[in-house]
């Protein structure tokens, strides 16, 4: 059945009135969600959800919206299945004030933004331009992000709901709504209540090309490098100081190339030195270590060490310590048990008629963390281009795509049961 020709989307309008709303999150912030404003967002969330129909939508105290579209098939046991995105925008790039602009029958040609004409997109710089010609091009005005990440997943999953409600021949189990705050600090997922959702699987709606799928996320640790270095009066340090700072620049200096970020892509991991600080006597560096293979992590660990022993030898006093402890890990290997999910995603985007890619993300997501806390969570695709930056972008039809596929979604885990 091609459901598709019949439906008048919703998704665009929605997405130019929700970018609108500033939710930017603050790391600098103890309070859950990091910022109040992210809950004005949630609160027009929860109201067109009870408008469409959902009566059980409600936002908690900590910023989260749930909803659930009860099933309406008649066959039993189809697993309950989760949608989610998060409401927040990235501190690096302001999020106030927005004005969403919509490009009409893009032609290739540069879309200068008229805000701040030195922002301009061009096709060079965004290589994914190349398969829009002929749509429409939603971006900001040049003095702000737009929002898309993960606005466009937002508005989406709404538009969805929104069919489901109105479409009854659209057969599907029991559906979860999840909205989350905070995703762009790393604490999207700190109180998210995997029992109340009560799914078997979730989608998170935040992935980027439309026909993209990610099942793979890296691990990740974090690693201390303490220096204990001897400290003596500068006057009479002669043969006696041993600078824990310089063994830390040493050490930072004979760092292998190939392991850093600047040097790898793809398949690769790296070691990364964020922070460091110290005296004489003592000396700290804070590393990332990534990888998509969790036993490499170790090696990585084990590089650090070798180097440290390395620097060490022409400092007999000194002494180190090196603690790592996990940050995330590889959402695949929980994947890889429940084949399924992952399957049924791709089936779906072939349905809507895209090319459907498996793909990898060299950092994490509200996923990874989700399916260790044993919801299986993917990313599927939702159209957000350059994120996190004043020349971010996303057209319609790749948000109109991405409704489709939530669409497919729920009707592949009907049938297949
Ligand atoms: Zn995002």
């Amino acid at each position: 059945m091609d459901f598709t020709t019949s439906l008048s989307f919703t998704v665009t309008d929605r997405f130019l009135r929700y970018v609108k709303i500033d939710t930017q999150s603050d790391p600098a912030s103890p309070t859950i969600p990091s910022t109040q404003k992210q809950k004005d967002l949630g609160r027009v969330l929860v109201s067109e959800l009870l408008e469409i129909g959902i009566a059980d939508a409600h936002l908690d105290e900590y910023g989260y919206v749930y909803a659930t579209i009860p099933a309406n098939s008649d066959r039993k046991d189809v697993p309950v299945i989760c949608f989610c995105s998060h409401m927040d925008t990235a501190p690096d790039c302001s999020g106030k004030d927005v004005k969403p602009l919509v490009h009409k029958n893009y032609t290739g040609a540069d879309i200068v933004l008229p805000d701040d004409n030195t922002q301009v997109i061009r096709m060079q710089d965004h290589p994914d331009l190349k398969n829009q010609i002929g749509n429409d091009i939603v971006t900001a005005s040049g003095n702000t992000l737009l929002g898309a990440d993960n606005k466009a997943g937002v508005a989406e999953i709404m538009d969805a709901c929104y069919q489901l409600m109105n479409h009854p021949e659209i057969k599907h189990g029991t559906i979860k709504i999840l909205f989350t705050p905070d995703e762009e600090i790393g604490r999207g997922v700190d109180k998210a209540d995997i029992a109340k959702i009560g799914a078997f699987a979730c989608y998170t709606m935040d992935g980027e090309s439309a026909g993209n799928m990610e099942n793979e996320t890296f691990s990740a640790d974090g690693a201390k490098l303490t220096i204990h270095g001897v400290s003596a009066h500068p006057g009479f340090a002669k043969g006696k100081m041993e600078s824990a700072i310089k063994i830390a620049g040493q050490i930072i200096a004979a760092l292998p190339d190939n392991l850093s970020p600047e040097h790898t892509s793809d398949m690769q991991g790296f070691i990364h030195p964020v922070d460091i600080g110290g005296h004489v006597e003592t000396a700290t560096i804070d590393f990332i270590i990534r990888d998509f293979e969790d036993d490499k992590l170790a090696g990585h660990a084990g590089v650090i060490r070798k180097v440290a022993d390395g620097v060490l030898k022409q400092y007999p006093n000194s002494t180190y310590t090196l603690e790592t402890h996990e940050q995330y890990r590889n959402m695949k290997h929980v994947l890889a048990q429940h084949p399924q999910i992952v399957d049924y995603g791709m089936e779906a985007m072939r349905r809507a008629g895209l090319e459907a890619k498996l793909c990898s993300i060299r950092g994490g997501t509200d996923g990874s963390r989700l399916s260790f806390m044993g919801l299986p969570t993917p990313n599927i695709f939702a159209g957000e281009h350059a994120f996190h930056s004043k020349q971010e972008w996303v057209s319609v039809q790749d948000m109109q795509k991405a409704v489709e596929t939530i669409l497919y979604l729920c009707m592949v885990w009907e049938e297949k049961i």
